[in-house]
């Protein structure tokens, strides 16, 4: 009994330590989205503004001295948008498997005596459960279609 409350407080500890990461990470992708989505409105300004100006100069007639100017601007604000959804994807990955591996521990942690319990089970009475290859004599699982040994087939 006193087993079930050291996993308890285990379980609990890795819920918290998850819980912790988990709600980190969620800040770092929210900020991380918040970056994002001005960036890309700030691009669709940008692109406005490009389009304006290339108009602007057609209608005078005139180079248009704006464009390269916007051209290296849009450049950039595209390469930093492309860092930070390499970032966010890593932050949904490193978020995702962290959950993941919580979810395995809580899985493993309670599972145990359970796992145990029935390995005695089978331990007890494993005769029954054994089919024994005519051919090898060799005791395989009741529900084997082929010998583990020599892989004659069970009718
Ligand atoms: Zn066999």
């Amino acid at each position: 009994m006193s087993d079930v409350f050291s996993k308890l407080g285990d379980s609990l500890k890795s819920t918290l330590k998850v819980a912790t990461e988990q709600t980190q990470k969620s800040v770092d992708q929210v900020a991380c989205r918040t970056d994002l989505m001005n960036k890309r409105n700030e691009l669709k300004r940008l692109f406005t503004s490009l389009g304006e100006a290339q108009y602007k100069c057609y209608v005078e007639q005139v180079e248009c001295e704006e464009r390269d100017a916007l051209y290296a601007k849009i450049d950039a604000l595209k390469l930093q948008i492309t860092e930070i959804e390499q970032r966010l994807g890593e932050i949904v990955t490193t978020q995702k498997s962290s959950l993941d591996s919580y979810k395995r521990e809580v899985k493993s942690t309670w599972n145990e005596p359970e796992t145990q319990e029935k390995k005695a089970d089978l331990e007890e009475d494993g005769i029954e459960i054994l089919k024994v290859c005519p051919v090898c004599n060799t005791g395989n699982h009741e529900y084997a279609a082929y010998c583990i040994k020599c892989g004659n087939k069970f009718e």
